[in-house]
Protein backbone atom coordinates (compact mmCIF):
# COMPACT_ATOMS: atom_id res chain seq x y z
CA UNK A 1 0.00 0.00 0.00
CA UNK A 2 1.00 3.24 -0.77
CA UNK A 3 1.56 6.02 1.87
CA UNK A 4 -1.03 8.67 1.96
CA UNK A 5 -2.24 11.78 3.34
CA UNK A 6 -3.77 9.49 6.00
CA UNK A 7 -1.18 7.47 6.90
CA UNK A 8 -0.35 3.66 6.23
CA UNK A 9 -3.04 2.45 7.87
CA UNK A 10 -3.36 -1.78 7.16
CA UNK A 11 -0.19 -1.76 5.02
CA UNK A 12 1.07 -6.00 5.47
CA UNK A 13 4.36 -5.82 7.32
CA UNK A 14 6.48 -8.53 7.78
CA UNK A 15 8.32 -8.80 11.51
CA UNK A 16 11.94 -9.88 11.07
CA UNK A 17 11.47 -11.06 14.84
CA UNK A 18 10.56 -14.34 15.59
CA UNK A 19 10.56 -14.34 19.29
CA UNK A 20 7.38 -14.48 20.47
CA UNK A 21 7.45 -12.66 23.54
CA UNK A 22 8.84 -9.47 21.08
CA UNK A 23 6.14 -10.21 18.25
CA UNK A 24 3.43 -9.75 21.22
CA UNK A 25 5.06 -6.61 22.49
CA UNK A 26 5.08 -5.24 18.81
CA UNK A 27 1.57 -6.54 18.12
CA UNK A 28 0.45 -4.78 21.12
CA UNK A 29 1.87 -1.17 20.16
CA UNK A 30 1.27 -0.82 16.52
CA UNK A 31 -1.31 -3.77 15.92
CA UNK A 32 -3.66 -0.91 15.27
CA UNK A 33 -1.57 0.74 12.68
CA UNK A 34 0.08 -2.46 10.72
CA UNK A 35 -1.39 -5.39 9.01
CA UNK A 36 1.52 -7.82 10.99
CA UNK A 37 3.05 -11.05 9.17
CA UNK A 38 5.25 -13.58 10.87
CA UNK A 39 8.71 -14.33 9.14
CA UNK A 40 8.13 -16.67 6.98
CA UNK A 41 9.97 -19.55 8.24
CA UNK A 42 11.98 -20.55 4.82
CA UNK A 43 13.86 -17.07 5.07
CA UNK A 44 17.05 -17.57 6.74
CA UNK A 45 18.34 -15.23 9.34
CA UNK A 46 21.04 -12.51 8.31
CA UNK A 47 24.10 -12.17 9.61
CA UNK A 48 24.21 -9.56 12.22
CA UNK A 49 27.56 -7.90 11.77
CA UNK A 50 27.19 -4.29 11.76
CA UNK A 51 28.61 -2.05 14.56
CA UNK A 52 25.48 0.15 15.26
CA UNK A 53 21.85 -0.68 16.06
CA UNK A 54 20.56 1.16 12.86
CA UNK A 55 22.98 -0.53 11.18
CA UNK A 56 21.91 -3.85 12.00
CA UNK A 57 18.30 -3.10 12.46
CA UNK A 58 18.80 -2.44 8.67
CA UNK A 59 20.27 -4.87 7.20
CA UNK A 60 17.41 -7.35 8.96
CA UNK A 61 14.56 -5.60 7.53
CA UNK A 62 15.88 -4.50 3.93
CA UNK A 63 16.93 -8.50 3.52
CA UNK A 64 13.57 -9.27 4.93
CA UNK A 65 12.00 -6.91 2.51
CA UNK A 66 14.16 -8.40 -0.41
CA UNK A 67 12.49 -11.88 0.70
CA UNK A 68 8.92 -11.44 0.55
CA UNK A 69 8.53 -8.44 -1.44
CA UNK A 70 6.43 -6.57 1.25
CA UNK A 71 7.52 -3.62 4.07
CA UNK A 72 9.31 -5.27 6.95
CA UNK A 73 10.15 -4.61 10.30
CA UNK A 74 13.16 -4.70 12.21
CA UNK A 75 14.44 -4.12 15.26
CA UNK A 76 17.78 -4.32 17.26
CA UNK A 77 18.89 -3.42 20.82
CA UNK A 78 21.05 -3.63 23.63
CA UNK A 79 22.61 -2.51 26.92
CA UNK A 80 25.22 0.54 26.55
CA UNK A 81 27.53 1.26 29.59
CA UNK A 82 29.36 4.58 30.25
CA UNK A 83 32.07 3.00 32.00
CA UNK A 84 32.97 0.43 29.50
CA UNK A 85 32.55 2.94 26.64
CA UNK A 86 28.96 1.26 25.07
CA UNK A 87 29.89 -1.63 25.52
CA UNK A 88 28.22 -4.54 25.50
CA UNK A 89 26.38 -2.72 23.08
CA UNK A 90 25.73 -4.25 20.12
CA UNK A 91 27.50 -7.08 21.15
CA UNK A 92 24.92 -7.53 24.08
CA UNK A 93 23.65 -11.24 23.08
CA UNK A 94 27.38 -12.36 22.95
CA UNK A 95 29.00 -10.17 25.76
CA UNK A 96 30.23 -13.39 27.19
CA UNK A 97 30.65 -15.35 24.14
CA UNK A 98 28.85 -16.87 21.23
CA UNK A 99 27.66 -19.86 23.22
CA UNK A 100 26.71 -17.16 26.49
CA UNK A 101 23.49 -17.67 28.14
CA UNK A 102 21.77 -14.57 29.76
CA UNK A 103 23.50 -15.43 33.08
CA UNK A 104 27.03 -15.54 31.92
CA UNK A 105 26.32 -12.45 30.19
CA UNK A 106 25.04 -10.57 33.24
CA UNK A 107 27.54 -12.45 35.23
CA UNK A 108 30.14 -11.00 33.04
CA UNK A 109 29.21 -7.37 33.19
CA UNK A 110 28.64 -7.41 37.15
CA UNK A 111 32.61 -8.81 37.34
CA UNK A 112 33.47 -5.81 35.10
CA UNK A 113 31.84 -3.46 36.95
CA UNK A 114 32.96 -4.68 40.22
CA UNK A 115 35.35 -1.85 41.39
CA UNK A 116 32.71 1.05 40.59
CA UNK A 117 31.11 0.95 43.47
CA UNK A 118 28.87 4.30 43.62
CA UNK A 119 25.75 3.97 41.05
CA UNK A 120 26.93 7.07 39.74
CA UNK A 121 29.81 5.16 38.09
CA UNK A 122 27.33 2.41 37.47
CA UNK A 123 25.57 4.43 34.36
CA UNK A 124 23.92 2.50 31.39
CA UNK A 125 21.25 2.46 29.23
CA UNK A 126 18.61 0.34 26.71
CA UNK A 127 18.73 1.56 23.30
CA UNK A 128 16.54 0.17 20.52
CA UNK A 129 16.23 0.99 17.04
CA UNK A 130 13.34 -0.14 14.51
CA UNK A 131 13.20 -0.03 11.00
CA UNK A 132 10.34 -0.19 8.80
CA UNK A 133 12.34 -1.25 5.36
CA UNK A 134 9.41 -0.86 2.37
CA UNK A 135 9.81 -2.39 -1.20
CA UNK A 136 9.42 0.73 -2.71
CA UNK A 137 13.03 1.72 -0.85
CA UNK A 138 11.39 4.00 1.70
CA UNK A 139 12.38 3.75 5.28
CA UNK A 140 10.76 4.50 8.41
CA UNK A 141 13.56 4.84 11.62
CA UNK A 142 12.76 4.95 14.93
CA UNK A 143 14.92 4.97 18.35
CA UNK A 144 13.79 4.54 21.89
CA UNK A 145 16.01 4.59 25.19
CA UNK A 146 16.00 4.17 28.78
CA UNK A 147 18.38 5.45 30.78
CA UNK A 148 19.64 3.91 34.57
CA UNK A 149 22.56 2.04 36.59
CA UNK A 150 23.55 -1.37 37.09
CA UNK A 151 22.60 -3.12 40.21
CA UNK A 152 24.99 -4.87 42.42
CA UNK A 153 23.52 -8.20 42.14
CA UNK A 154 20.71 -9.70 40.17
CA UNK A 155 17.30 -9.23 41.25
CA UNK A 156 13.70 -10.25 40.07
CA UNK A 157 12.81 -12.86 37.87
CA UNK A 158 10.64 -11.34 35.26
CA UNK A 159 11.80 -10.58 32.21
CA UNK A 160 15.07 -11.55 29.65
CA UNK A 161 19.04 -10.23 28.72
CA UNK A 162 20.03 -7.76 31.93
CA UNK A 163 16.58 -6.87 32.97
CA UNK A 164 18.06 -8.44 36.63
CA UNK A 165 20.50 -5.97 37.10
CA UNK A 166 19.10 -2.93 34.97
CA UNK A 167 17.70 -0.35 37.55
CA UNK A 168 15.45 2.75 35.29
CA UNK A 169 15.58 6.33 36.61
CA UNK A 170 12.74 7.21 38.23
CA UNK A 171 11.33 3.80 38.78
CA UNK A 172 11.62 3.49 42.69
CA UNK A 173 15.05 1.53 42.71
CA UNK A 174 13.33 -1.58 41.39
CA UNK A 175 15.15 -3.50 38.41
CA UNK A 176 13.20 -4.09 35.44
CA UNK A 177 12.90 -8.25 36.36
CA UNK A 178 11.10 -6.99 39.69
CA UNK A 179 8.88 -4.65 38.00
CA UNK A 180 7.18 -7.05 35.55
CA UNK A 181 6.89 -6.85 31.85
CA UNK A 182 3.59 -4.50 31.71
CA UNK A 183 5.23 -1.80 33.98
CA UNK A 184 8.49 -2.31 32.01
CA UNK A 185 7.10 -1.94 28.78
CA UNK A 186 5.25 1.39 29.56
CA UNK A 187 9.35 2.80 30.17
CA UNK A 188 11.43 0.39 27.94
CA UNK A 189 14.06 1.41 25.02
CA UNK A 190 11.64 -0.81 22.87
CA UNK A 191 8.09 0.43 23.91
CA UNK A 192 9.12 4.30 22.91
CA UNK A 193 10.59 3.33 19.67
CA UNK A 194 7.34 1.43 19.20
CA UNK A 195 5.30 4.57 20.01
CA UNK A 196 8.57 7.07 18.16
CA UNK A 197 7.37 4.98 14.99
CA UNK A 198 3.80 4.49 15.57
CA UNK A 199 4.13 8.80 15.50
CA UNK A 200 6.46 8.71 12.69
CA UNK A 201 3.61 6.94 10.68
CA UNK A 202 0.47 9.26 11.64
P1 LIG B 1 18.07 -8.06 20.35
O1 LIG B 1 19.10 -8.30 19.29
O2 LIG B 1 17.34 -6.79 20.15
O3 LIG B 1 17.17 -9.23 20.58
O4 LIG B 1 18.82 -7.86 21.74
C1 LIG B 1 20.18 -8.13 21.89
C2 LIG B 1 20.52 -8.36 23.34
O5 LIG B 1 20.41 -7.14 24.09
C3 LIG B 1 19.62 -9.35 24.08
O6 LIG B 1 20.05 -10.67 23.88
C4 LIG B 1 19.81 -8.91 25.52
O7 LIG B 1 21.00 -9.43 26.04
C5 LIG B 1 19.95 -7.41 25.38
N1 LIG B 1 18.64 -6.74 25.55
C6 LIG B 1 17.95 -6.07 24.59
N2 LIG B 1 16.78 -5.61 25.09
C7 LIG B 1 16.75 -6.02 26.39
C8 LIG B 1 15.79 -5.86 27.43
O8 LIG B 1 14.70 -5.28 27.27
N3 LIG B 1 16.10 -6.42 28.61
C9 LIG B 1 17.26 -7.08 28.84
N4 LIG B 1 18.17 -7.28 27.91
C10 LIG B 1 17.93 -6.74 26.68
Amino acid sequence: MTPTAEGVRGESVVLASANPAKAAEIAEIVGDRLLLVPRPVEVPEVVEDADTFVGNARLKARALSAATGLAALADDSGLEVETLDGAPGVHSARFAGDAATDADNVALLLERLAEFVDPSQRRARFRCVIVLHRPDGTEVVAEGEVAGHIAHSPRGTAGFGYDPVFVPDDAGGQTFAEMGTEAKHRISHRGRALAALVAALD
